[in-house]
């Protein structure tokens, strides 16, 4: 990153493809979108009203399962990979170009989804073990779908590197001079810089620029780090702004935060290169530092541990509460919130993502959430988390 210390881009202004740009006002016809592409970004924040009342605290939700395309934010991610490509002529529409993606599923959808309406195939190379719904829909979709087994990925069969060789593959050999394009969504910069542009400012606007605590997973790190660099830019380095990593079981970012060291609780350090994941919840932890959580790290303040059964509660009480359904990582979001919060001057704002919807966790977490068997009411969110008022 030559010459910037931990801010790689300059003060942008929302870009116009995503829904930020057309925000209606009283007499102005709003611009109607053109296509599905023009229907992301622009996301609600809302108050998620139990967890504000438990922790005293105000905890806001910034709605990203209702991107347009693909239902995550992950929408703006792959339309700004998408355009970045074709801006350097890596992609043109209508040719045959192939987009190929390592992804656990959310990257993937968002990358197929806009593929179909841009002009584009989609090839997604992902791990099996990751829920059904996910593959089924970019079958539906129309992408080459790709499972593997899980692999470290420093082996060649890793899904990341597997997309790698097939993209390298399809150019070689493509007859009719179609390309195949990497996607490269672990180390892109235009990952966090979708975020930079359009999420970060979104929610600055939003709260009026009141925030004192910002609270995000990582998978490849581009939410945390694009968020936190737009946020910590307009608001000062020096700001009283927290950023909060939130990071599930068997992830080794946490440590790598609090410690400055990169190993997973549950291991012990001879064995650190360990690389999956060892968790219920998908799209959120990792064992190794992409460069899209490199490039914001630095402005990571604090990092909180999930337990698989705190997120599994936390999704249940969501939906008791307040009609929340969400998946795995939100969930995982809004425990690290709630502690996040209870750390805080009662009365703070502390922001934090819902990813997406429960409807693509249905077959594995939900289906775990149901044998927890956690039908009855409870009244003390706290005492079902397990966490403490400081
Ligand atoms: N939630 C879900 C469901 C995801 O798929 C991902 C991305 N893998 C994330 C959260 C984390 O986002 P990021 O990659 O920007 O860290």
């Amino acid at each position: 990153r030559p010459g910037s210390t931990y801010l790689p881009y300059p003060p942008v202004k929302l870009e116009d493809h995503t829904r930020s740009a057309r925000q209606s006002v009283v007499g102005v016809p709003v611009q109607i979108p053109e296509g599905i592409e023009g229907c992301i970004g622009n996301t609600p924040l809302f108050k998620i009203k139990s967890l504000s009342e438990a922790t005293g605290c105000l905890i806001l939700g910034k709605a990203e399962f209702l991107n347009g395309a693909g239902g995550s934010p992950k929408d703006r991610v792959a339309l700004n990979m998408i355009r970045t490509a074709e801006a350097n002529g890596f992609l043109t529409p209508g040719q045959g170009d192939t987009i190929y993606e390592g992804t656990v599923g959310s990257t993937g959808i968002s990358l197929a989804t806009l593929a179909r309406a841009l002009g584009y195939k989609a090839h997604i190379c992902m791990p099996n073990d990751q829920s059904t719904e996910k593959s089924e829909l970019l079958t539906r979709l129309g992408a080459t779908v790709e499972r593997v087994t899980p692999a470290p990925i420093t082996s060649t069969s890793h899904f990341v590197n597997l997309a790698r060789t097939r993209a390298k593959e399809h150019t070689a050999s493509a007859s009719d001079k179609s390309k195949g394009f990497f996607a490269d969504q672990f180390e892109s910069m235009a990952n966090n810089n979708a975020h930079f542009k359009s999420t970060g400012p979104e929610i600055y606007n939003q709260t009026g620029g009141q925030i004192d605590a910002f609270v995000a997973g990582a998978g490849t790190g581009g939410t945390i780090s694009g968020i936190a660099m737009y946020l910590k830019q307009e608001m000062g380095l020096d700001s009283s702004i927290k950023v909060v990593l939130a990071d599930p079981a068997g992830s080794g970012l946490y440590n790598k935060i609090k410690h400055g060291v990169m190993f997973s609780n549950t291991e012990k350090e001879g064995t650190r290169r360990r690389q999956q994941v060892d968790t219920i919840v998908e799209g959120i932890g990792i064992n190794r530092i992409t460069e899209n959580f490199e490039v914001g790290r630095e402005l990571v303040d604090d990092a909180v541990k999930v337990s698989d059964a705190q997120a599994m509660k936390m999704a249940r009480w969501l939906v008791e509460k307040d009609g929340i359904f969400i998946g795995s990582s939100s969930a995982v979001n809004c425990v690290a919130a709630v502690v996040t919060a209870l750390r805080m001057p009662k009365e703070s704002r502390v922001v934090t993502i819902l990813c997406d919807s429960g409807t693509r966790h249905l077959s594995k977490f939900w289906k775990q959430v149901g044998e927890m068997g956690l039908e009855e009411e409870h009244s003390d969110l706290l005492d079902l988390l397990g966490v403490d008022e400081h």
